[in-house]
């Protein structure tokens, strides 16, 4: 079983209600609802306002894979706290910071850029795949189109990503890469553009898809205590059972 844990600031749900129509369970329970229809994961959540802000050293070592929404709040997370999800990155855990979280402090710690990028409100979004043989492009068409998405365009300050699996193209013209992938220590990490907080984004079934698709693309796949690991008493405890993916 792939142990899943979907955080969320939870400030726009709770604080406005035009944001709460949309996502009545907010956004971690959104996202963790469909993760929870696959046999092979167990998915809880956890918030900022969840004691040490739902991210105790307890809650991330029993982790295997964290995605990530922020926006308002990254500077509510503490930077010990953003340094203690980086070292479990490194030491093997999938993250999968999503939308705004390009800004979130665990993801700039890992990249070490400013991961800024231009924005505009509200556009038309077609996501295209351009590595259709990757794991998290499968099932995946060549493209589809989000009726209302925020704009994100280049230029992106990330390093240059192991691999781009989706580039989305608006309305106005812009392209972004949408779906980045890199490795840190021995964790992976996928970005994912879509799911600006005013929209459905997380209800469609492709978007669907690739977060179920990146869960177990992330997912460690091997005990590295087997092999040495660098990362003992850092978090470490793949279990010998996670079948290669
Ligand atoms: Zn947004």
């Amino acid at each position: 079983m792939i142990r899943v844990t979907v955080w969320n600031e939870f400030i726009h749900e709770r604080e406005q209600e035009a944001i709460r129509a949309v996502h009545p369970q907010g956004l971690h329970e959104e996202i963790a609802a469909f993760l929870r229809t696959n046999e092979d994961m167990t998915v809880r959540t956890a918030t900022l306002q969840d004691p040490e802000y739902g991210l105790s050293q307890e809650v991330l070592d029993r982790t295997d894979v964290l995605l990530w929404w922020g926006h308002m709040g990254h500077h509510l997370v503490p930077d010990e706290v953003a340094q203690r999800v980086r070292d479990r990155v490194l030491a093997g855990m999938g993250f999968i910071p999503l939308h705004s979280a390009h800004y979130s402090k665990p993801l700039k710690l890992l990249l070490g850029t400013t991961c800024s990028l231009t924005w505009r409100d509200n556009d038309f979004e077609r996501v295209w795949c351009i590595n259709p043989a990757h794991p998290i492009a499968q099932g995946v068409p060549p493209y589809f189109e989000l009726p209302h998405e925020e704009m994100y365009g280049e230029w992106f300050d990330v390093p240059e990503p192991d691999e781009v699996v989706f580039v989305g193209w608006f309305r106005g013209g812009e392209v972004f890469r949408s779906g980045c992938c890199w490795q840190r220590g021995t964790g992976r990490i996928f970005y994912f553009q879509p799911g600006h907080e005013e929209y459905a984004s997380y209800q469609n079934p492709h978007v669907q898809r690739i977060l179920t698709n990146a869960v177990r693309w992330a997912a460690p796949r091997y005990c590295r205590r087997t092999l040495g690991c660098l990362y003992r008493g850092a978090g470490c405890d793949v279990p010998q059972e996670i079948e290669p993916y």
